[in-house]
């Protein structure tokens, strides 16, 4: 999990191939790779939440967001909504944006183009059928894509997409603090914020650090007048799926 996370944040890209790299080809770098990031050109925030839903942790988010008055986009796991498909819906009736994280978290460079499609579609279907939403978002795990989860992800019609700034909730001692301010070294309109509203690929508790900092995020994004929502709200045309030839 660690190490791949380092290497989304160390290699900015975050793509991983086994084969030919799918870095050096052009028309997949100039055309998907400045979406990869999230980051927009404008005075807006996008807030996103990886592996849930968690039964403990989820509804807090939510009840937190409820007060607010904000959506966000919150990445499902397919095995976390098979534990907790209310939740899925949930989110989906809150009005929150729900995008699709795969099945299993795992390294997707390491699968193969059947596990990897049949993890996507799997993810993909039990999200539609429990939440009645039709996602057209994707991240990969650890942020790393593959060639053969680019090729699925765009046979299913979702786009993929990373993060300009985080947290880091899952180190060791992190506290709301830390959290924050881990964060606010990233955060500027047009960031794309990554948060996780479980703990399913973590330490156990770490989403707490994650909501104590939210308030602090949120209140900061007052103040620099920056406005809070989700990716389809961010500014960027990802309605349709991003087109790329391989
Ligand atoms: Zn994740």
């Amino acid at each position: 999990m660690l190490a791949g996370r380092a290497l989304a944040a160390a290699g900015g890209l975050a793509v991983a191939h086994a084969g030919p790299g799918i870095t050096a080809l052009r028309s997949v770098r100039m055309s998907l790779f400045p979406l990869l990031s999230g980051k927009a050109i404008s005075d807006h925030v996008a807030l996103t939440f990886d592996d849930g839903p968690d039964l403990e942790a989820t509804p807090l988010f939510l009840k937190l967001l409820r007060e607010r008055g904000l959506r966000a986009t919150f990445f499902l796991l397919g095995s976390q909504v098979s534990k907790a498909p209310r939740l899925a819906a949930d989110i989906a009736d809150d009005g929150h944006e729900i995008g699709v994280h795969g099945w299993r978290h795992r390294y997707l460079p390491l699968r193969g183009p059947m596990a990897t499609h049949d993890d996507l579609v799997g993810a993909k279907e039990i999200i539609t059928a429990t939440a009645g939403v039709n996602p057209w978002l994707f991240r990969p795990p650890y942020g790393v894509l593959s060639t053969a989860a680019l090729i699925s992800a765009r046979r299913l019609g979702l786009t993929p997409v990373l993060w300009s700034a985080w947290g880091r909730e899952w180190t060791p001692g992190a506290t709301p603090a830390s959290v924050h301010e881990t964060l606010s070294g990233g955060l500027e309109g047009g960031a794309t914020v990554l948060l996780h509203d479980s703990d399913c690929t973590a330490p156990a508790g770490s989403w707490r650090a994650a909501l104590g900092a939210l308030p602090l995020l949120l209140d900061e994004c007052g103040r620099q007048g920056l406005r809070v929502g989700p990716l389809g709200e961010h500014g960027l045309h990802w309605r349709q799926p991003v087109r790329f030839s391989l």
